[in-house]
């Protein structure tokens, strides 16, 4: 249950600098989100791939989101040790540029991201809740999809995989389903430059390893956010 959960009433009231202190004087907000982020494999495998890019992790469970910040801190901390002259120059390759918040993101969502102001959002193996009484819990939903086309601004892509055909089936219908959700296939994706973040999608969380470990299926779908909705 989250309803110990203290929520921002907005992003602006939300201390970006102490998630990212070394991005401090820059203005910036988190541009990807991590949904239910896990162990944070994806976020500590993109971080030095994009130096201009803040990202922020969501993840309900206390213990794996307290985990993740001190894997984090423990990262910055090991790279400031490693090179301490190098923190200003490359502050992503010290890790300066991933954070999470304990939330749960069903709710709330647009308390954490401003209109428009996500160029990324991941849902790596989310929980697949196979009933169909717990359907609704489920983390792509019509009203949901509303929220996340609220926060990601046009031509932002949401990162969706899975190794559940029927939960693929599913949040593929409904993000095709949704007037402002345009299906982007993979190999368009990669000649766009995003080559690298569908390779960590695939391979660099917790999940993904374990699925691969047990040589299982992985199903990925991946959406555009569209500026003018569809008929
Ligand atoms: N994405 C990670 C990965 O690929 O390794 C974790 C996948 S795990 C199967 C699903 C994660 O989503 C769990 O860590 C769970 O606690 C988290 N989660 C489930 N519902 C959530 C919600 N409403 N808000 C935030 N996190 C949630």
């Amino acid at each position: 249950s989250d309803h110990s959960l203290d929520y921002p009433s907005s992003p602006r009231d939300i201390d970006w600098a102490a998630h990212y202190p070394a991005y401090a004087n820059t203005g910036k907000l988190p541009e990807f989100a991590d949904v239910g982020c896990g162990f944070g494999g994806l976020l500590i495998t993109l971080a030095p791939l994009f130096p201009d890019t803040l990202m922020l992790g969501m993840e309900i469970r206390v213990q794996v989101s307290q985990y993740v910040q001190d894997r984090i801190a423990a990262l910055r901390v090991a790279a400031a040790t490693a090179d301490p002259s190098s923190t200003e120059l490359s502050p992503s390759a010290h890790y300066q540029n991933i954070s999470i918040v304990r939330a749960n993101a069903m709710k709330f969502l647009p308390n954490f991201f401003a209109k428009h102001s996500l160029s990324a959002l991941f849902f790596l193996f989310p929980d697949p809740h196979f009933k169909s009484r717990k359907h609704k819990a489920r983390i792509i939903s019509p009203t949901l999809l509303a929220e996340y086309a609220y926060v990601l601004r046009p031509g932002g892509i949401v990162y969706t995989i899975t190794d559940v055909k029927d939960l693929h089936d599913w949040m593929r219908s409904h993000l095709e389903d949704f007037p402002l959700f345009e299906y982007v296939d993979e190999a368009t994706l990669r000649a766009e430059g995003k080559g690298p973040i569908i390779d960590a999608v695939y391979t660099s969380t917790e999940e993904g390893k374990k699925v691969e470990r047990n040589h299982g299926e992985k199903w990925l779908a991946c959406f555009r956010r569209i500026e003018v909705p569809r008929e």
